[in-house]
């Protein structure tokens, strides 16, 4: 379904002491959302809107000058530093009070701003999500290149469902951020929370580029982290893998005691040998099991606990 044209579209940026990249990354970001307004793409109500994460330098400074300079230039100030994934979930809801559509990017500008044209073609178009994919990592090192596509992989092989080679640029619609607002969980991984909305979503490819200044706020640890997150908050697949393995070893016991039994009965072992093999093998299956299915359990609370909608309708005929 075709939407009207010029509807708001705000740019929400996470910022974590991002004084260095700040000042030209609002001039590229203006010039770029003057441009789409004098094409008629977007109304001239859209904004630019920066989340300050806690940041020890002049970010936030840095921020209040440019609103105080130009209204299209607009600040978020979290109380301390929260994290990427909370000050982005914090820039969206803001935004959406405001906005028919929300583009999320980083303040490096490492994702190609121009492919926010086809982002906000793709939503007159009718999609409701517009995912943001790299086609290359040219610039990336070697190590971050195998470990965040190893990351994706792992990721969907324990059961979470994330869009290859897509961080978090994005657009979303506003239905889609209503939506996205019922998902209560804490322990918050967009990536993998944004794709269970469903609606008719899309897929831009651009190229990512180097960080044009400043150091990169994600080290090896924060990495880890968001990893084990993504993982641990989507899906309780890992505890399956416990149930799995204590099956396993106890088809192993069952198979041992057989083996045992013949030893045994061609008398050729030592007293004692049968049954304690035996129940070495019976007994560390049966507990593994036994925790696997505790587990279970658990993972069903963990679940309950997230109280994520069960259902969104997307359209109804009466
Ligand atoms: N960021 C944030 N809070 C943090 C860490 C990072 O808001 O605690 C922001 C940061 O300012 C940037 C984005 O998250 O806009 C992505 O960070 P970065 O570019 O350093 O990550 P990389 O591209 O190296 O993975
Ligand atoms: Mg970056």
């Amino acid at each position: 379904m075709e939407r009207e044209k010029n509807q708001i579209l705000y740019l929400v940026i996470p910022c974590y002491n991002e004084q260095e990249v700040l000042p030209e990354t609002s001039k590229r970001l203006r010039e770029k959302m003057e441009s789409l307004m004098q094409r008629g793409m977007i109304s001239r109500e859209s904004r630019i809107m920066f989340v300050n994460d806690g940041s020890k330098d002049r970010t936030w400074e840095i921020i209040e000058e440019l609103h105080a300079e130009n209204p299209i230039y607009q600040g978020v100030k979290l109380s301390r530093n929260r994290g990427h994934q909370n000050a982005l979930l914090g820039g969206l809801m803001t935004a959406k009070t405001y906005a028919d559509m929300v583009i999320s990017l980083d303040a490096d500008l490492q994702d190609d701003i121009d492919a926010i044209d086809r982002f906000v073609e793709k939503y007159y178009e009718g999609c409701e999500i517009v995912y943001g994919v790299r086609s290359a990592r040219k610039t990336d090192t070697f190590f971050k290149k195998f470990t965040a596509e190893g990351f994706y992989k792992i990721i969907n092989l324990l059961g979470g469902e994330v869009v290859f080679n897509h961080a978090d640029y994005r657009l979303m619609s506003r239905r889609a951020l209503d939506e996205l607002e019922r998902y209560k969980e804490v322990n918050l991984f967009l990536r993998g929370i944004v794709p269970m909305i469903g609606f008719q979503t899309g897929i831009v490819t651009y190229e990512r580029h180097e960080r044009f200044a400043g150091e990169s706020k994600y080290p090896l640890k924060k990495m880890l982290a968001l990893a084990v997150d993504g993982i641990t908050s989507l899906s309780i697949k890992p505890i399956r893998l416990i149930v799995l393995l204590g099956m396993l070893i106890f088809l192993c016991s069952i198979a041992m005691l057989i083996y045992s039994l013949f030893r045994h009965f061609t008398g050729n072992t030592s007293i004692g040998w049968t049954s304690l093999i035996v129940s070495i093998w019976a007994i560390g299956g049966l507990q593994l099991l036994a925790i696997g299915i505790i587990g279970e359990y658990i993972g069903k609370i963990y679940l309950e606990t997230k109280e994520r909608p069960k259902f969104i309708i997307e359209k109804v005929l009466r």
